[in-house]
């Protein structure tokens, strides 16, 4: 027997949590190395959880009930194989970089949580900071292999599309699947919220975002990028946020960055206050922006950081108010200080939950088009305010993608805070945006999907699951409830 089985006890109480901090419930937890244990878990009869590296924040990886399936154990990292490499699930995005950085060759999908799983990159769609220029994993992937619950195989190419919203597979078996994708109207925004669809898509694309709902994602062909060769950040501290938000406008309509990140006030403030060590954070630091340039020009490398740095003087951010990196090691620490906001609000929801044991941070991941930014921000800003919540903003204002974490006190805050996400959800959607852009829907963020597809819409979402996974044993919860 290649995997161990073991009911779950204490020792294995790490895996009924992610990093959303939620626990669940299992019976059993299978660390598979190999197709038949997969297999094994999904003939058992019991509900199936898929879990990869457990880093995401939406519980999806959270049992609840049933077989743990985790697929950390299966990570052979195949060789750089010019512009490709194959990988399993389990292999860590930090390996995957590493390997193929040893061909002079980078990986784009940048999730700020570098030990996620490509089998979790993949099943959330993941993204980040340099998704303002790349776009997300799902653009990086030239094939997927994936287990269906009655243990056949599915091997999908990219250029396997759909004719209109009808679609055929073939699994290795021969069985064919075939029927309908779900009519829903996927925002024109940046979304990671239920699955993707469009008419005459690439079938590959369903099983990107699926969160573990139709298939086990056995092993991927990822599609590579040469190293750029020359690489620059700036971050730039505003006296105030309005300066900031132009900023930003200029920097997307006049150069040509591979990300652009906000740090709010509050957050620059929780990581003053961190025992995190960071460089000095002056106090009149009020706003941040950081923005990254990738290129093999250096001349025009230089002309765009010139032509930001003209624009910062204007805006109130002069040369002592902006810190410059210049290559790899300099980036890797920047990026350190962008890691260290989520972290410092980790550490500080782990100790009020001392007191208060049920509590856990609230974060959204809401994006919406350009023209609604100053309104969301005002939205946040103003309810919060009413409301006396404890908060950070930050993220990915280049997509119009802020992540606003509540900090509660206590559980009466913590309700507080989950009303506000149900009306943002509302709003948002009425703006034409996505109440999730990047972290998925999990189980923590159901009742937002609903909002965003109405009742209708999950009712088709749930048909077309039922065609991969008729007996609905694949992570439940996930997506539906
Ligand atoms: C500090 C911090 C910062 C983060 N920043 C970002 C960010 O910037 N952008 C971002 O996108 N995410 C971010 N995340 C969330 C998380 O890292 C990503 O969602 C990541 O993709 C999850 O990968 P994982 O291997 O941990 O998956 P898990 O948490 O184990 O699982 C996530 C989902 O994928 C499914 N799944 C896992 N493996 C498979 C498989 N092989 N087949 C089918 N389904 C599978 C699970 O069922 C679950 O629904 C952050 C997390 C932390 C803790």
């Amino acid at each position: 027997m290649n995997a161990e089985i073991d009911f779950v006890v204490p020792e294995f109480e790490e895996y009924l949590r992610d990093e959303s901090r939620r626990a669940g419930s299992a019976e059993q937890i299978i660390f598979a190395k190999c197709d038949d244990d997969i297999r094994k878990a999904l003939q058992s009869g019991l509900p199936v959880t898929v879990q990869g590296a457990r880093t995401g924040i939406a519980a999806g990886a959270v049992p609840d009930g049933g077989i743990i399936l985790n697929l950390s154990r299966m990570k052979n990292i195949g060789d750089v194989q010019g512009d490709r490499i194959s990988v399993q699930p389990g292999a860590l995005l930090s390996e995957i970089r590493e390997r193929v950085e040893a061909h002079g060759m980078f990986f784009p999908p940048d999730p700020t949580e570098t030990s996620a799983s490509i089998g979790g990159m993949l099943a959330c769609n993941a993204s980040g900071a340099m998704s303002y220029h790349y776009g997300s994993t799902r653009n990086w992937v030239n094939a997927l292999r994936v287990m269906l619950p009655d243990g056949d195989i599915l091997r999908v190419e990219r250029g396997v599309k759909a004719d209109g919203l009808s679609f055929v597979l073939k699994t290795e078996s021969g069985r064919t699947i075939s029927g309908e994708l779900p009519d829903i109207r996927m925002p024109a925004v940046k979304s990671a919220a239920g699955y993707y669809v469009k008419p005459d898509m690439d079938l590959l694309d369903l099983f990107i975002g699926m969160e573990g709902t139709l298939g086990v994602i056995t092993e991927a062909e990822l599609k590579l990028l040469s190293v750029p060769p020359l690489k620059q950040a700036l971050c730039a501290f505003f006296p105030d946020e309005s300066s900031a938000i132009k900023f930003v406008r200029f920097v997307r309509e006049e150069l040509d960055p591979v990300a652009i990140e906000l740090f709010g006030h509050r957050a620059l403030d929780l990581l003053r206050n961190s025992e995190i060590e960071l460089p000095n954070l002056p106090a009149h630091f009020h706003t941040a922006i950081y923005f990254e340039f990738h290129g093999d020009n250096e001349d025009v490398l230089e002309e765009g950081v010139l032509a930001a740095a003209e624009k910062m003087a204007e805006l109130g951010a002069g040369d002592e108010d902006c810190w410059m990196a210049d290559g790899v090691r300099e980036i890797e620490c920047h990026k350190a200080f962008r890691h260290a906001t989520p972290e410092a609000v980790n550490l500080l929801i782990d100790q009020r939950k001392k007191k208060h044991p049920g509590l856990t941070k609230l974060g959204t991941d809401m994006s919406v088009p350009d023209e609604h930014l100053d309104e969301v921000l005002g939205m946040y800003r103003e309810d919060l305010a009413a409301a006396s919540l404890e908060y950070v903003i930050f993220g990915h204002i280049g997509n119009n993608h802020v992540h606003v974490n509540i900090l509660p006190r206590d559980m009466e805050e913590m309700a507080k805070g989950r009303e506000l996400y149900l009306k943002w959800a509302e709003k948002v959607v009425a703006m034409g945006g996505s109440v999730s852009a990047e972290h998925g829907i999990g189980k923590i963020k159901v009742p937002l999907l609903e909002k965003m597809f109405g009742s209708e819409g999950i009712a088709a979402m749930r048909n077309f699951k039922k065609l991969f996974d008729p007996e609905g044993i694949l992570s439940p919860g996930n997506l539906f409830g």
